[in-house]
């Protein structure tokens, strides 16, 4: 039996806690007691950690899979440019420790997934939802429900950030809101679509005081409400959320009785791994166009400041937002039969580019598969990844 009463350094360290009547030395006690696993250590899973570990939570479990890069410096505060190429638990764990050594901290280097997840779960009283993809929101959200454990849920995108407490005491949860996926291309990833380097800081310290308060067991817990915060307005809004009584998984009559493959669930696996359309090339294929001299115009379609980060030599810059106003004088002067490769950062922008060109008489039309990303990764270590 761990010893939960709290130790002469440990009252001093936590006296502004210790003095407010909701959480005195028993609600301290009950934060030392507490066991919280934050899946992803990136944007919002930084402040998180950081702000739980110096709450005094007795154990933090880490799920993440990664190495910090250093696109990711711009907002996870947990790692440091000393970091670059650890993996993010490693890193995450001695920031969490220079912190408050006090906090055990459960390394979890996998890729959270149907065959894992319960495992790993079960062990925790709080999971909070760090992450930034469909696969492992719906993942968590369902693992969470099968082992009645509350799910913190927190998403930025650009400017906007959303947080919800899920399946806390008999309330909605994700599937609720959100039974489906979206459908896959439709909605950009942060990578894709940009994300304020401080919005993650203020969802994720939502996510720990949720956290915190359900540990507590104080206050009104965000169970049945989205807060949603606009930080170019700086404005909260409040969406009412009920629970769904035909939901799949925490409905009258579920039909999810386990964890299924989530991958596929959000069609992510099977666009993968299909083989490459007719308009598509991979980047070994560009390479090797290249390198044999053949004649082609590469069209980079992302946007002026991306291009000013990095570009494949040899490029053209038009981009998308100029394709769609179809304020196209410039291709004016090339043949329509023309080979033309077009990227973009990942791909997506560049396959809506490629439709419209297509439209417009354009004959002999690739979309270069993973875009610059792609290049960058697996051709050209020159060019900078962001
Ligand atoms: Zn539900």
């Amino acid at each position: 039996m761990i010893n939960n009463k709290l130790t002469k350094q440990e009252l001093s360290r936590y006296s502004r806690h210790l003095v407010l009547p909701e959480v005195r030395i028993k609600g301290q006690e009950k934060i030392k007691q507490s066991k919280v696993l934050i899946v992803g250590a990136g944007g919002l899973g930084s402040p998180v950690a950081l702000y739980l570990a110096a709450a005094g939570i007795g154990t933090i479990g880490i799920v993440d899979f990664d190495k910090v890069e250093e696109n990711n410096l711009q907002r996870q505060i947990i790692h440091s440019t000393k970091d670059l190429g650890t993996k993010k638990t490693e890193s995450a764990k001695n920031s969490i420790n220079n912190l408050n050594p006090n906090v055990k901290v459960n390394l979890h280097n996998v890729k959270l997934d149907s065959k894992n997840a319960l495992e790993i779960i079960k062990k925790y009283d709080v999971v909070i939802d760090g992450s930034d993809n469909f696969p492992t929101r719906y993942l968590v959200n369902d693992a969470c429900v099968l082992l009645n454990k509350p799910d913190v849920y927190g998403s930025i995108f650009k400017f906007e950030g959303h947080v919800s407490v899920f399946n806390f005491d008999n309330g909605p949860c994700y599937r609720c809101l959100f039974p489906n996926p979206p459908p896959k291309g439709t909605i950009p990833n942060c990578a894709e679509a940009g994300v304020l380097g401080v919005l993650p800081g203020i969802i994720g310290t939502i996510q720990a005081t949720e956290a915190l308060k359900i540990i507590l067991s104080k206050g009104e817990v965000l169970s049945g409400r989205l807060l949603v915060y606009d930080a170019l307005n700086m404005a909260f809004r409040e969406l009412k959320l009920g629970k769904n009584k035909n939901c799949p998984i925490c409905g009258e009559s579920p039909r999810i009785k386990e964890l299924i493959d989530y991958e596929q669930f959000c069609q992510m696996k099977e666009e993968e791994e299909k083989s490459l359309e007719e308009d598509e090339i991979n980047v070994q294929q560009m390479k090797k166009m290249i390198d044999n001299h053949e004649d082609f115009l590469l069209i980079d379609v992302r946007e002026e400041p991306e291009w000013d980060i990095c570009k494949i030599k040899g490029a053209k810059l038009i981009p998308l937002s100029q394709i769609m106003n179809r304020n196209i004088d410039i291709l004016e002067d090339i043949e329509k039969d023309k080979n033309i490769v077009l990227y973009c950062h990942t791909g997506a922008r560049s396959s809506e580019a490629l439709q419209i060109l297509r439209d417009e008489g354009f004959k002999n039309l690739k979309n270069l598969v993973g875009g610059i990303d792609a290049w960058a990764n697996e051709i050209d270590q020159e060019v900078t990844i962001y």
